[in-house]
């Protein structure tokens, strides 16, 4: 029988992946009851098996795409590839992830009056003009680029957030987020940090696109869920009122060059793998780093983790998961 105290019922969508599943860890840890809704494309059943058996917890593996019918009190809604690699492998599919994926979580959070988060991303703002990027910039996106599949689909689902918003009163919680990196990352998504530690690790060379000039801000995987929870607790506004709905940036503020990053991760993992230079990929932002003002006025949330000891701790997953053989 569920138990109708504090608790709630929660569906996280992409529950599979990288971020969805320390979401899981802390929702189940709080004592929440967790639906996973994942297609298993990016995500991996090794980052639930721990609960695979636990009585809050349920799996059901399906595409958000099409309709979903549950009853829960709260949705989280994450499930899109995320690094370049996998989001350009089946462009298609990434923008219908994005767009038929939010009509269908918003549609199922209208009928149960739920509160609904969105996991959206700093690619909204494209390769920006402006510098940190405040949630106010419009952003400087290719709309028939490479990365449009993500980033306008994106940019369409924080659309139909505000649509939903707006039109039917519904309570949403919008979250930019920056570059996460920690374990449970694919160690072949194609993404820098996965990439750099899985090839330090195994003694192979660093690639680095372009001349390694270009930045990033990396926030560890702790933090960024911490935001999450915040940002969902957030209690609703007067009268029935929603709440905050965003959006709000949530990332590091300490910003690095790519190259950087590399001589951070070989000096961690004490490798001697040269570094090889590749070409850049099309439309890859030159710089971006969140301006987490709001965030920290609305959440008193700011990261608190430093770089050195997130990858450490990430360094640590990767090297496990090598020896397993996985
Ligand atoms: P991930 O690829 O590890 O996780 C995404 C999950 O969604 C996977 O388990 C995948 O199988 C699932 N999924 C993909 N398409 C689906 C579909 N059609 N139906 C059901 N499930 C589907 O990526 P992540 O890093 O955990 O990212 C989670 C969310 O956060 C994504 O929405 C992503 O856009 C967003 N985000 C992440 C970052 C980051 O740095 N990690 C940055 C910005 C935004
Ligand atoms: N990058 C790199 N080498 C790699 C993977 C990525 O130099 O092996 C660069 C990439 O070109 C980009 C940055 O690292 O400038 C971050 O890439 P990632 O795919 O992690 O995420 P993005 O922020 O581009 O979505």
């Amino acid at each position: 029988m569920r138990n109708y105290d504090e608790s709630k019922r929660i569906l996280i969508t992409g529950g599979a992946g990288f971020l969805g599943s320390h979401l899981i860890d802390r929702l189940i840890e709080r004592g929440d009851e967790v639906i996973c809704v994942d297609n298993l494309s990016t995500g991996s059943k090794r980052n639930i098996e721990h609960l695979l058996t636990h009585p809050r917890f349920e799996f059901i593996r399906h595409d958000v795409t099409f309709p979903l019918f549950v009853e829960v009190d709260q949705i989280y809604n994450l499930g899109c590839p995320a690094s370049p690699v996998h989001y350009q492998h089946d462009p298609v599919q990434t923008t219908k992830t994005s767009v038929h994926g939010a009509i269908n979580m918003l549609g199922l959070a209208k009928r149960l009056r739920a509160r609904i988060f969105q996991a959206s991303t700093s690619e909204v703002y494209g390769d920006p003009s402006v510098h940190p990027q405040p949630e106010t910039y419009w952003g400087n996106v290719n709309p028939i680029g490479v990365r449009s599949c993500y980033d306008e689909g994106k940019r369409c689902a924080e659309t139909l957030f505000f649509d939903y918003h707006r039109q039917h009163r519904l309570d949403i919680r919008v979250a930019r987020i920056f570059n996460t990196y920690g374990p449970h990352m694919h160690p072949n998504d194609g993404r820098v940090v996965s990439n750099f530690i899985v090839q330090a690790l195994k003694g192979e060379p660093i690639t680095l696109y372009g001349d390694g000039q270009q930045t990033r801000s990396f926030c560890y995987v702790d933090d960024l869920v911490e935001g999450f929870l915040r940002f969902m607790n957030l209690s609703a506004g007067e009268n029935g009122q929603p709440g905050f709905p965003g959006p709000i940036n949530l990332g590091a503020p300490r910003e690095f060059t790519i190259r950087e990053l590399a001589d951070l991760i070989l000096k961690a993992t004490n490798s001697s793998s040269p570094l090889v230079f590749k070409p850049l990929p099309l439309d890859d932002p030159m710089q971006r780093k969140p301006d987490i003002t709001l965030a920290r006025q609305h959440l008193g949330w700011e990261p608190q983790v430093p770089l050195e000891d997130g990858l450490l701790k990430t360094i640590a997953y990767f090297d496990n998961l090598l020896a397993k053989g996985d």
